[in-house]
């Protein structure tokens, strides 16, 4: 069994914070460690967002693999994992989804004690509002495929959601509510504090973080990675997991192959803090808006993605109006707020809107990426997943279907429908 995932920070309890408190807090051990790279190691990870760090964790949890390198051009979590709008839901329309989801929901339920570390989960429940009859059809057409995967989910009239969320406006001239698709044990959870937990556990097992460190070039011979060049020197390695999202095609060239994928920004804001009004979570993909409330009292609300490739890390003023412009017909209270906070990340988009996890023509590097503008709730099952890949060299059972191959076979996963917005 590798290392607990605590033994080196000291073990997070009540008992730990009794003693710190009485010591003034000084005994307080740093949480990861920040050594310098290494020549070489058995596993590199390009990434330290929430998928390279939980691939990194479950590689050293389930399959004994700590000789691992995690390599961030940022800080860890700097990327889309600590700029997203932290829904968590397993309501997918196509069964290799939903099982790779429903897997993630599962492992979220016991993060926090799994890692020792409070990620904050919130199982809230989860809204998708239909607004037009073609959203009636697509999303009964899921709870109906949901039920025959062993996902709970059902659909709710307008009624009900009005009980539910008093704040909300049903009978909007252009797009009243016409019923939706609630999945309870959906939610939220505190995005930097799943980074933060993965960073932990994989820094008490050994691996190595290396933060500020962009990869620059992928040396290969014969077909094979032999080592990657860094803002901190040549690293050698067995194998490399390519985890870098909207950056995962700079990447693949570096390597001499090329993704199916475009690099979007997509944004999102915060209001101003108000009083509990809002307990679920809430999707509105006819308007491309959503929302929930932070426990800090923020309206949190996402959109849609930029109409064109590129990679600005940053928000734009007719996003903030668009997008609040579009929610107010449903949501009339959110007129009166002012909004604080804007900003945006470069999202990795697939056009069946499912996520890759890959071999690639280079035969010890794979591929994580692809999941779009809804990642975040994937973290622990895409992690599990992909650790399979990287240890066995091959896919296994929830991995299997998002190889690279289904875009020359033309066997798509399409998540258009039950992925709207796609959170
Ligand atoms: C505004 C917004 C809202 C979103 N809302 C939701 C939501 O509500 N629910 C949901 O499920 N998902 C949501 N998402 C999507 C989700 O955030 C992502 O799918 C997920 O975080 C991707 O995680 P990752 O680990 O793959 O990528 P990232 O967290 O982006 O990590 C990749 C890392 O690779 C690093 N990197 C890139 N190139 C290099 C290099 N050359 N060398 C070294 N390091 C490199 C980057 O710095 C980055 O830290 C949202 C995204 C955004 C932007």
């Amino acid at each position: 069994m590798p290392a607990s995932a605590s033994s080196s920070t000291g073990r997070y309890s009540v008992f730990a914070i009794a003693r710190e408190a009485m010591r003034l807090h000084t005994g307080w051990k740093r949480a990861w460690a920040s050594p310098e790279p290494k020549k070489k190691y058995q596993v590199v990870i390009v990434g330290a967002g929430g998928h390279g760090l939980a691939t990194a964790y479950y590689l050293g949890r389930n399959f004994g693999i700590t000789d691992v390198a995690v390599i961030e051009k940022g800080w860890l979590g700097g990327g889309n994992t600590g700029r997203n709008t932290t829904i968590i839901r397993s309501n997918y329309l196509q069964d290799p989804s939903a099982a790779i989801y429903d897997k993630a929901l599962k492992l979220y339920e016991n993060l926090s004690q799994d890692l020792n570390y409070n990620i904050m989960f919130s199982p809230r429940g989860l809204l998708m509002l239909a607004q037009t009859e073609h959203e009636v059809r697509g999303y009964k057409r899921t709870v109906y495929a949901n039920q025959l995967q062993g996902v709970a989910t059902e659909w709710v009239s307008p009624k009900r959601i009005k009980d539910m969320l008093p704040i909300i406006n049903i009978e909007g001239p252009r797009y009243p509510v016409l019923g939706g698709l609630y999945q309870e044990r959906g939610g939220t959870a505190r995005h930097d504090a799943v980074a933060w937990g993965y960073a932990r556990a994989c820094s008490a097992m050994g691996m190595h973080i290396i933060q500020n460190c962009e990869v620059t070039g992928i040396e290969t011979q014969g077909g094979q990675v032999v080592a990657v060049n860094t803002g901190k020197g040549r690293i050698e390695c067995d194998k490399l997991a390519l985890i870098a999202a909207g950056h995962s095609s700079v990447l693949a060239e570096m390597a001499g192959f090329r993704l199916p994928i475009e690099s979007l920004a997509l944004q999102a804001l915060v209001s101003e803090p108000i009083k509990p009004c809002c307990d679920i979570v809430i999707m509105a993909n006819t308007v491309h808006g959503y929302l929930s409330q932070s426990d800090k009292g923020e309206m949190v609300i996402g959109g849609g993605t930029d109409g064109f490739n590129n990679y600005t890390q940053r928000g734009s003023w007719h996003h903030v109006e668009e997008t609040v412009r579009a929610l107010i017909e449903t949501f009339p209270m959110l007129s009166r707020l002012k909004m604080l906070r804007q900003w945006g990340g470069i999202v990795d988009m697939t056009g069946d809107r499912s996520p890759i996890l890959s071999t690639t023509p280079v035969g010890n590097i794979f591929v994580n990426c692809g999941w779009g503008t809804g990642g975040f709730k994937a973290i622990p099952g895409s992690g599990w997943a992909m650790a399979e890949l990287v240890a066995k060299g091959q896919p296994g059972p929830l991995a299997a279907d998002f190889g690279l191959s289904r875009f020359a076979e033309g066997r798509f996963i399409d998540e258009s429908v039950a992925a709207g917005v796609a959170h």
